[in-house]
């Protein structure tokens, strides 16, 4: 089935193509980029959403991209990409090139203080600006998975856990802190 659907990730509007026997979906999302995705993702995996969609934003393969991309990310095994991608090469790109992530790489990979973190948000702007003081504009998810600014929160009272939406004046002000302790002025929110 092919379809626009909400960004299991970033939260926007993605091209979503489903394989349900293998509960796996493609998504093709502006923000994201292109990847593959459990569709029936439990509650436990939401924390690693948040960790996810800054790895895939920072990372991530543009469909937009010319010429054209035909890597994606995926949770696949190592040695299912290097069979998918062998094929690539001998021709058939119906599989296109998938890049192994995992869970491991994802936490090596994500920023484990704050000053890590500006550092990524510099170096990021670094590479996307052509030159320095130079404004770049960014969407709203684009800018959380920019800052690393978690979409949930895991709220726990005596009597249920659950993992709920962060509100869009919260994360504002948190990108707008971040904004300030990291002296940019290269976004606006
Ligand atoms: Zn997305």
């Amino acid at each position: 089935m092919n379809d626009n659907k909400e960004c299991p990730l970033c939260g926007g509007s993605a091209y979503f193509q489903s394989d349900y026997q293998r509960d796996l979906a493609f998504y093709i999302c502006p923000v994201c980029g292109r990847f593959e995705h459990k569709i029936l993702g439990n509650e436990r995996n939401r924390f690693s959403r948040n960790k996810v969609a800054s790895y895939v934003f920072y990372n991530r393969f543009l469909a937009s991209s010319f010429p054209s991309e035909y890597r994606y990310h995926t949770f696949r095994t190592k040695e299912e990409c290097d069979k998918y991608n062998k094929a690539f090469d001998k021709g058939n790109n119906v599989k296109g090139r998938p890049v192994h992530m995992d869970n491991d790489l994802i936490d090596a990979w994500y920023p484990k203080t704050f000053s890590e973190r500006i550092d990524y948000i510099i170096k990021y702007l670094g590479t996307h600006i052509e030159h320095i003081g130079q404004q770049i504009a960014f969407s709203y998810p684009e800018m959380l998975s920019l800052l690393f600014i978690d979409r949930k929160e895991l709220i726990e009272t005596y009597t249920k856990r659950e993992w709920i939406q962060r509100d869009k004046d919260t994360c504002k002000s948190e990108a707008k802190y971040i904004g300030f302790i990291g002296r940019f002025k290269h976004y606006s929110v």
